[in-house]
């Protein structure tokens, strides 16, 4: 029997899709279940969006596309990231991708070669260390507990960058915490980032649309301009636009590494499909009303979360400020029973929880942080509370 490559030792199946599909299964045998599990945005996008691919149908050229993006889809993206305050980048600074969980991917093959290290906060999200063991990178993860609201403080982030990573990944707001950094907390942490020149910074900001209670979003390059010569920001479609079958993904990066990005799709993906340009396109560059009434609704989605969380004795929940997630430390469970089984971790929370009341909620350990579990609360109200009092009831029956 021929062998698979060594790296496919260290690939493993995303756990949040294991999840995702065991609640798909219970729900196609009939169960009622509620899903907290998958990071999707349950929404679509406006109808221009839809318009702008029916058009490019009809006169689809079907021929490759340009490796880095299409000319109107890369300028696309520039006037929507000058929205956001990232200015002077040019075409040459950019390049896309499916989905930012590929432009990570190409990223970790452009900038880490095997053994080069990579530090990033824990809770991370999961990808992150599964991209990172493939290309066989060192990884120093930085832990963030509750204490510290997951949130990375500069001393940490001081003694991570000096032992010299090849790259600092950065993740604001926070899947799966829905932290969000302030524009004080960025300066102090941009302040240590500027006296290590040797660290490539990659800030995957694709929820900066999503961001509550006037906290704003801040990204190093808005405090400090000459960083921009080291911060890959990442960017996507998916779940600002309510798109992430689309499967559009961007950088605005340093031009040596839009380069590498653009080289590696010349390489695998080659192009973007025009139809899909058409629609990211008219995402980018249409009505903004969509993104925006959905902000609104995930932060009072993330009240009704929250607060039935802080009404469980015992459990902490930093409050969440932006994307559509909660996360909190269930730890208070650990060494109890629920109906005669015990629960012991995460893991067996998570699976009692499904079992015996029908939620699919993704346990933290996926992210780092086996104190936790994941809601990803982006789903139609109704199943929203539905899902929260069975959260509450299954504490409520802790022996
Ligand atoms: N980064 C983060 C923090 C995410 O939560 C996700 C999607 N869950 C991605 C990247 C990947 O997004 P995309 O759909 O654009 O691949």
């Amino acid at each position: 029997m021929p062998q698979l490559a060594t790296r496919m030792g260290r690939a493993k199946p995303s756990a949040i899709m294991v999840i995702a599909e065991k609640a798909k299964r219970l729900k196609a045998e009939g169960r009622d279940i509620v899903s907290f599990s998958i990071g999707v945005p349950n929404f679509l996008p406006g109808e221009h969006v839809y318009a702008a691919a029916r058009e490019a149908l009809a006169k689809d050229s079907g021929q490759y596309g340009s490796n880095r993006g299409s000319d109107a889809l890369v300028d696309a993206f520039l006037g929507h990231i000058e929205a956001l305050g990232l200015t002077g980048y040019k075409r040459e600074n950019v390049s896309t991708g499916v989905g930012a969980k590929q432009i990570l991917y190409n990223l970790a093959e452009a900038l880490l070669d095997e053994g080069d290290e990579i530090a990033f906060p824990a809770p991370y999200w999961t990808s992150y260390l599964d991209i990172a063991e493939i290309v066989g990178a060192k990884i120093n993860i930085l832990p963030c507990p509750p204490e510290q609201h997951y949130k990375l403080t500069p001393a940490q982030l001081d003694e991570a960058l000096a032992r010299k990573p090849r790259v600092f990944l950065f993740n604001n707001p926070s899947n799966p915490t829905g932290m969000v950094y302030t524009r004080d907390e960025i300066v102090a942490l941009a302040d240590v980032i500027a006296t290590y020149p040797d660290t490539w910074i990659i800030t995957d900001d694709i929820y900066n649309t999503m961001v509550f209670d006037g906290v704003g979003y801040h990204n190093f390059v808005h405090v400090r301009p000459e960083l921009k010569d080291r911060v890959i920001f990442v960017d996507s479609l998916s779940k600002t636009y309510g798109m992430p079958g689309w499967r559009v993904g961007f950088i605005a990066a340093p031009e040596s590494v839009a380069k590498a990005v653009t080289t590696l799709n010349s390489n695998h993906i080659t192009s973007l499909p025009e139809v899909i340009t058409a629609a990211a396109v008219a995402a980018l560059s249409g009505p903004q009303d969509v993104p925006a009434a959905k902000c609104a609704e995930f932060a009072v989605k993330r009240d009704r979360v929250y607060n039935a969380l802080v009404s469980i004795p015992g459990v902490v929940c930093p409050r969440p400020q932006g994307a559509f997630y909660a996360f909190p430390d269930i730890s208070v469970a650990f060494g109890k029973k629920h109906n005669g089984v015990a629960i012991t971790s995460d893991v067996d929370f998570c699976a009692a929880l499904l079992e015996t009341k029908g939620v699919a909620c993704v346990p933290g350990s996926a992210f780092g942080e086996p104190r936790a579990l994941r809601i990803s609360y982006s789903c139609p109200d109704e199943a929203l509370d539905k899902g929260m009092a069975r959260i509450v009831e299954f504490f409520a029956e802790l022996t």
